[in-house]
């Protein structure tokens, strides 16, 4: 019962971000889906995963690392994304947990991400995150320090830079959040053109369950949905 709700859900989604890549004229296929599960319980998160969502994000280090405690399959079920603001000091567990972290908004945490990898030998992705002056997520690196922060990461051996992140204002009608996505890929347009990394800057993290496919029209090439998957999430 609750499979196929879940099922049903995602198949909604994904014609929905097909859609509005069409109308950009992008090819959907450029646009990943991420469930974003805050406060879902570990055998939803499964389910979903089950069903072929191959992207989860969590916003917090202990809640993911109590899921995946929970769930033993989890962790391997699904590439996995924190999408939270990072403590310098729970780098250690999080790369443990994540495959990817979304949201590096320093110089310090993005040298300990680093030092932390450079351990392991592998090569972490990474999201330079943004702030666009959003109430809910006061976190990011402001966009006059983009470059400078782009620029210490670029001499991290260990850093693999997939792109940029943010979470724009609240705005009841979807259509308010569409000058934040549009800033946030000029801002991905200028760090990819100003050549600080050899490689391309591609990725755009941006679009919620609510503003999603304004997001899309404007270049998001991962969305996080949770609410739109699981359901409300408890007030
Ligand atoms: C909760 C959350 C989402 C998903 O929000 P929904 O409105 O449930 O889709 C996406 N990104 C971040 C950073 C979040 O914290």
């Amino acid at each position: 019962m609750m499979q196929d709700v879940i099922q049903a859900r995602i198949e909604g989604l994904l014609q929905r971000i097909a859609a509005a890549a069409s109308r950009a004229g992008r090819d959907p296929s450029e646009v990943t889906l991420m469930g974003a599960s805050k406060t879902v319980d570990p055998d939803r998160i499964a389910l979903a995963t089950q069903l072929g969502l191959q992207h989860v994000g969590e916003n917090y280090v202990q809640e993911a690392a109590d899921k995946f405690d929970h769930t033993s399959s989890l962790r391997q079920s699904a590439t996995w994304h924190m999408i939270g603001h990072l403590q310098t000091n729970k780098v250690r567990q999080a790369l443990d947990l994540f495959d990817v972290i979304e949201t590096v908004d320093s110089e310090r945490l993005a040298h300990r991400i680093d030092t932390v990898a450079g351990e392991t030998g592998k090569k972490v992705p990474i999201y330079l995150e943004v702030n666009m002056g959003s109430e809910i997520s006061k976190t990011g690196v402001e966009a006059d320090q983009l470059p400078s922060l782009a620029q210490a990461v670029s001499a991290c051996d260990n850093l693999q830079v997939a792109g940029l992140m943010a979470v724009p204002p609240f705005t009841p009608d979807p259509q308010g959040a569409r000058p934040y996505f549009q800033l946030l890929r000029q801002i991905r347009d200028r760090l990819d053109q100003a050549q600080i990394f050899d490689y391309p800057i591609e990725g755009l993290s941006m679009g919620m369950s609510h503003d999603f496919e304004v997001a899309v029209e404007e270049g998001a090439t991962i969305v996080r949905l949770g609410s739109s998957i699981w359901g409300a999430r408890p007030a």
